[in-house]
């Protein structure tokens, strides 16, 4: 027996139903704020990742899937789907105009170490708006999303909200974080060490305790801010505060990929039981033109769909529709049956054709198909010119059969759906 390859999971039952529909309602939502779909390959050469995400990142550093192919390229199982979006805009020449907004959901995959929430084959939602730098375009891509969490009935979540600055207010910050972490090197683990050097505002988002209590007391990004930065960062929080929207600011949100400056946010469930985020994205400014494209601003997010299932109530998605079981009693109603299947499909209802083995085999069939009514089509009833219905789950005896006449069988079903 072959079990799935560790870390990534089959998706059926309940859990494909909770996909499906998270999939519909973010598309029309996306679709109300103007976004369309792509769908880039699975597949991008590893240079994509190596450029726009940062070579320190963990991502690239440890958990990409890469490997040479037959004609000896490295080629690399997208981590995460900004990057080949926008190489596709590129690529495919979508940017006619600003903004580009494009919407994707897929796999991704990160040999990360497995757990609950984490995944190496998992499933991103994102959505990317480029060309179009304003506090405005920030404030309403976060309210979008807090409009998807809602729809799909997820509620208790908050925005952790925070600003990477421009260019300026990162160097300036740099050079302060690194004066501050210079004096706690020897305490710092092995990869905040490396990180000092190459990319030491990454060390504020390190996993590791030590790592963490020291930079407790690190200096804070919001003394660095250029003046646009601040204003920026400031109007940002002001209409979203004004859009009703609950976020909560965190200096230490600096997020894993190397690409974001100025608004960073992240979706944290507010239930003690979930704690991984559900989401983050934030804006960066030179994405496209790494990819010989303008050099052009853009922000985006991506929700982590399993992390966002564990969120929603499995019960709705074990509601049973009305489903009928079409049962002929022997072979000689299968023909009569069949017509009645073929005219139950075309009034949109939901049905199974049961007609090997005896009727209590029949039975138990419909019931473990989860059918709520079974019509039993007899001799009788072909003469009759009626179907009794049974009633799967109803325990009264008095109402669990009923015989209704042919023509009015449709619309007796779509009463009582
Ligand atoms: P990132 O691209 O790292 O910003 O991640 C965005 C979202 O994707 C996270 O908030 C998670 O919801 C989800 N995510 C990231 N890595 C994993 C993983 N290994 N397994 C499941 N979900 C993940």
């Amino acid at each position: 027996m072959f079990a799935p390859v560790r870390g990534m999971k089959d998706l059926y039952g309940s859990s494909a139903k909770k996909y499906g529909y998270i999939i519909d309602t973010a598309s029309r939502i996306g679709e109300k704020y103007g976004y369309n779909e792509i769908k880039t390959p699975i597949v991008e050469a590893t240079e994509v990742f190596h450029r726009s995400i940062g070579d320190e990142t963990d991502v690239v550093s440890k958990e990409m899937y890469s490997f040479l192919d037959k004609g000896g390229e490295s080629i690399t199982l997208r981590p995460e789907g900004t990057a080949g979006v926008m190489r596709a805009i590129v690529s495919e020449n979508l940017a006619q105009s600003f903004p580009v907004k494009l919407m994707y959901h897929g796999e991704m995959f990160r040999y990360d170490r497995p757990q609950r929430g984490r995944y190496r084959q998992f499933h991103q939602l994102g959505f990317e708006c480029v060309g179009d730098k304003s506090p405005y375009t920030d404030a309403i891509l976060i309210c979008m999303a807090t409009e998807i969490l809602n729809a799909i009935g997820i509620f208790d979540t908050k925005v952790l909200l925070n600003t990477l600055g421009d260019k300026d207010t990162r160097e300036a910050y740099t050079k302060g974080l690194v004066k501050y972490l210079s004096r706690h090197e020897d305490k710092l683990s092995d990869d905040s060490k490396r990180r000092l050097a190459k990319n030491p505002m990454r060390i504020l988002d390190s996993k590791d305790a030590n790592d963490r209590a020291i930079c407790q007391m690190a200096p804070l990004i919001t003394d660095y801010l250029s003046k646009e930065s601040e204003q920026y960062f400031q109007k940002v929080c002001e209409l979203l505060e004004k859009a009703g929207i609950n976020f909560e600011i965190d200096n230490f949100l600096v997020r894993g990929l190397d690409y974001y400056s100025e608004t960073a946010f992240e979706f944290k469930p507010t239930r003690d039981e979930h704690r991984d985020s559900v989401g983050g994205g934030g804006r960066y400014d030179n994405l496209l033109s790494i990819f010989g494209g303008a050099d052009i601003s853009g922000i985006g997010f991506a929700f982590g769909i399993e992390r966002l299932m564990l969120l929603i109530d499995d019960a709705k998605f074990k509601e049973i529709a009305l489903k009928i079981a079409v049962i002929p009693v022997s072979e000689t109603e299968n023909e009569v049956a069949f017509q009645l299947l073929k005219s139950l499909y075309d009034a949109e209802i939901s049905a199974e054709f049961i007609h090997i083995g005896t009727l209590s085999k029949k039975m138990k069939v419909a019931d473990r198909l989860n059918c709520s009514i079974a019509v039993i089509i007899g001799e009788d009833e072909i003469k009759n010119g009626c179907f009794t219905l049974k009633f799967m789950n109803c325990e009264d005896k008095e109402e669990k059969t009923k015989v209704v006449a042919k023509s009015d069988l449709i619309s007796f079903l779509k009463h009582i759906n």
